[in-house]
């Protein structure tokens, strides 16, 4: 695992990246003239509201990024009403809750599980992953007895009211991702702690009613997260087949390293998936992005992406810029 000890280099590393709209030269951020907007944490979609709060009381009183994200990305992952995250989570075509999550730190240690069955937090078993092994991803079994011996316990994910969506869908049984309609959403958060450092968390039940086994970007970091201290943090919501075929968070966080705004490095890697496709119905893809500076910003292919912002001025809830009408 990567200690502390890098933080010294990461305060002085160079740094190209627009802070607050305006364009900044390398170093410009281990100057102390540049305002930093911290702390702050954002988070993709409505419930981003009620998980950033969760982050809030950890990143107010000084905590630290990596823990923010986690306490917070847990609060959809508990609450039995969000069907896409979690328990509750809207099930496989078998009927079976597959969950997909990912954690990275300031120190870009990460950790991640995917196609993870009955365990409530997958991002806390994520962060295990990260802290006590030395790999950074586990799957299916492998991951859910891995969680066991953490102490983690065995629960039944499927709640009533998915079960009944699940039977419902069924009679049909057509797998069709609908824009914007919770069969699917992630919560992806990025947030910048007081000390200056940003960590990520991405988690997900996936896309409803996918095949047994499908895995989507949200546990690879890199295509559903990603996270380099030195210049921010990206995550993605959507057609995750899609975010991995342009490894769009690790995508987004490069254009910012070329001096992008948040914004502008979103809409890039929206503007590369959709040159990628003659015919985009129903695929939706959106990206949130966190600068070193505390700047912030989203995009998407259609309009009705939103996200959730928490800093010391502003608790709101903003719709993300988009190319395209649905
Ligand atoms: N990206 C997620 C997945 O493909 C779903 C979503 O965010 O809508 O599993």
């Amino acid at each position: 695992m990567q200690k502390k000890g890098r933080r010294k280099f990461i305060q002085t590393a160079t740094l190209g990246a627009t802070v607050l709209g305006t364009q900044y030269p390398l170093n410009s951020f281990s100057k102390s003239n540049i305002e930093i907007n911290k702390p702050v944490v954002v988070s993709t979609w409505n419930f981003g509201m009620a998980a950033n709060e969760a982050a809030w009381k950890i990143l107010e009183t000084g905590g630290r990024a990596l823990d923010a994200v986690e306490a917070g990305v847990q609060v959809p992952e508990s609450d039995p009403k969000e069907t896409s995250v979690g328990y509750g989570g809207l099930p496989d075509r078998e009927g079976k809750v597959t969950l997909d999550a990912c954690i990275m730190d300031e120190l870009g240690n990460c950790g991640s599980v995917a196609f993870l069955e009955h365990i409530k937090s997958p991002i806390a078993v994520a962060r295990k992953v990260m802290e006590e092994t030395p790999h950074v991803m586990l799957v299916g079994e492998g991951a859910f007895q891995f969680a066991l011996s953490q102490g983690f316990k065995k629960e039944n994910l499927l709640t009533p009211e998915s079960e009944a969506a699940w039977k419902k869908w069924l009679k049909e049984a057509k797998y069709k991702p609908i824009v914007n309609i919770e069969n699917h959403d992630t919560i992806g958060m990025l947030a910048l702690d007081k000390n200056g450092d940003i960590s990520g968390a991405c988690t997900t039940s996936g896309m409803a009613y996918k095949i047994h086994g499908r895995v989507g970007d949200s546990p690879l970091i890199g295509a559903g997260l990603f996270v380099d201290n030195e210049i921010g943090g990206a995550v993605a919501t959507g057609v995750g087949e899609e975010v991995i075929k342009i490894a769009g968070s690790a995508i987004v966080v490069e254009n910012m390293r070329n001096g992008k705004s948040p914004e502008e490095a979103c809409k890039i890697a929206v503007e590369r998936i959709m040159s990628r496709h003659k015919n985009l119905k129903d695929i939706q893809v959106g990206f949130l992005a966190l600068n070193k500076a505390g700047d912030y910003g989203a995009y998407s292919i259609y309009n009705g992406f939103n996200y959730a912002v928490k800093d010391p001025k502003t608790k709101i809830l903003k719709d993300a810029n988009h190319k395209m009408k649905y």
